[in-house]
């Protein structure tokens, strides 16, 4: 990809060097193997300043670009999306504190995320809320001057792990209607009330992720984000930016599958040759390829465009279907050409394998996406 400028190579070459040198493959693989939330990884990115890419620089970060940012997701993929999320997810909350935070809100948590000192998790789907996100059941109600929160939540990712604020979604006013009557509250994860189990899940065994019990929980009323009624508003302001970095995160993870696959194409020696050299392999890896040029392109046309402030939900939605399936085919066929050597967690396939099976669900299902492409190429037509 020849047309990143100057800058965006550098930028990329420093991520790729972190992940390489310092982060390491063995240590992503370990993770994963023994469910262990990488608070090394996540520290050393802290340390580096990535947490502070997209932050304003008024409120301490570098200012960075969506662009700068699909980049350094990109990289902080590339040896599976599971580690990536880690530190993508709580940025989307302290991308919505900027927007929608108090000023206490803003002096008490952005420093603290960008030191590395606390991270977000985001607590919106339910056992009967999926991709029906604001069917939220979860109720939350004024007493004084907090707010009490009963209910059960699902899929919380990262919420397991050491000083974490989960974003959590709850329904304020059950009488308003669906989108209306929902709130944002910023629940500490140690505060009493919650009951916090890790789920023993195919992929996401690092960052991991969660159900939540809430039996009348309390948070000071200074934890609402944004005002009451507004939470729907919030969720659905970052779903822009979550997309495109889980996409460039899949493209990421994508590349090492097919790199991989390559490699141990030209290695592994059947019928006294590698066996790259059967036709058959050799297209398999050329379409691989091809997939995931063709979803680094979608993603950089989002990224782009949301760098510019321009509409692209149907590009976003098409760079993460487009993104999430080709990690899906790619690490399959990854699988199919590492033969038996594949099944083993030290060839590291059947972990990206793990990470497409999910890719398609999370942030937004591919039939999801697929209905969001239809709707904005109808606006298109209406348009024109
Ligand atoms: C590993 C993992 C981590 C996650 N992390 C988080 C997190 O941190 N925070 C959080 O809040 N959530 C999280 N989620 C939840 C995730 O956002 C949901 O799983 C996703 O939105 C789909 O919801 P569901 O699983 O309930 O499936 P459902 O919504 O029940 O869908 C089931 C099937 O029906 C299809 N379907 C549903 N509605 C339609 C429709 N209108 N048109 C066509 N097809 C439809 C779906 O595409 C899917 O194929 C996570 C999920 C996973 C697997």
């Amino acid at each position: 990809m020849n047309f990143l400028d100057e800058s965006q190579i550098m930028w990329r070459d420093s991520v790729d060097r972190m992940m390489t040198d310092t982060i390491t493959r063995e240590y992503i693989r370990q993770c994963d193997q023994g469910r262990e939330y990488p608070y090394d990884g996540y520290a050393k990115l802290a340390a580096a300043d990535y947490m502070r890419l997209l932050i304003p620089e008024e409120n301490g970060g570098h200012g960075g670009t969506i662009f700068d940012y699909a980049l350094m997701c990109e990289g902080l993929g590339k040896y599976g999306f599971d580690f990536a999320t880690c530190v993508l997810v709580p940025t989307f909350t302290a991308m919505n504190i900027v927007k929608f935070g108090s000023e206490d809100q803003q002096a008490r948590y952005l420093e603290a995320f960008m030191s590395g000192r606390i991270r977000f998790s985001i607590s919106i789907s339910e056992p009967s809320a999926g991709s029906d996100a604001a069917s939220t059941r979860t109720r939350a109600w004024r007493d004084g001057d907090h707010y009490v929160i009963k209910g059960q939540k699902l899929w919380c990712s990262g919420a397991a792990a050491r000083d974490v604020v989960i974003a959590m979604l709850v329904r304020t006013d059950p009488d308003a209607p669906k989108h209306k009557g929902l709130s944002v509250l910023l629940v500490p994860n140690d505060t009493p009330g919650l009951e916090i189990r890790r789920l023993p899940t195919l992929s996401r065994r690092a960052t991991g992720t969660t159900e939540i019990f809430i039996d009348e929980a309390r948070v000071p009323v200074s934890q609402l984000l944004g005002r009451e009624g507004q939470g729907w508003e919030i969720i659905t302001d970052h779903l822009e930016l979550e997309r495109i970095a889980v996409a460039a995160a899949y493209v990421g993870n994508a590349q090492t599958a097919v790199s991989d696959a390559l490699v141990y194409a030209h290695e592994r020696v059947q019928f006294d040759r590698p066996i790259f050299d059967f036709q058959v392999i050799k297209h398999m890896l050329a379409d691989m390829q091809t997939h995931v040029d063709a979803a680094r392109l979608l993603v950089y046309r989002a990224a782009e465009l949301a760098s510019r402030h321009q509409p692209c939900s149907g590009e976003v939605a098409m760079a993460k279907l487009f993104a999430s399936e080709t990690l899906q085919t790619v690490s399959r066929n990854g699988m199919q050409i590492l033969g038996g050597h594949s099944m083993l967690p030290e060839a590291d396939m059947e972990r990206y394998f793990r990470e497409g099976m999910q890719s398609t669900i999370g942030g937004g299902t591919s039939q999801i996406q697929r209905s969001i492409i239809a709707k904005s190429m109808t606006a298109k037509v209406a348009r024109s």
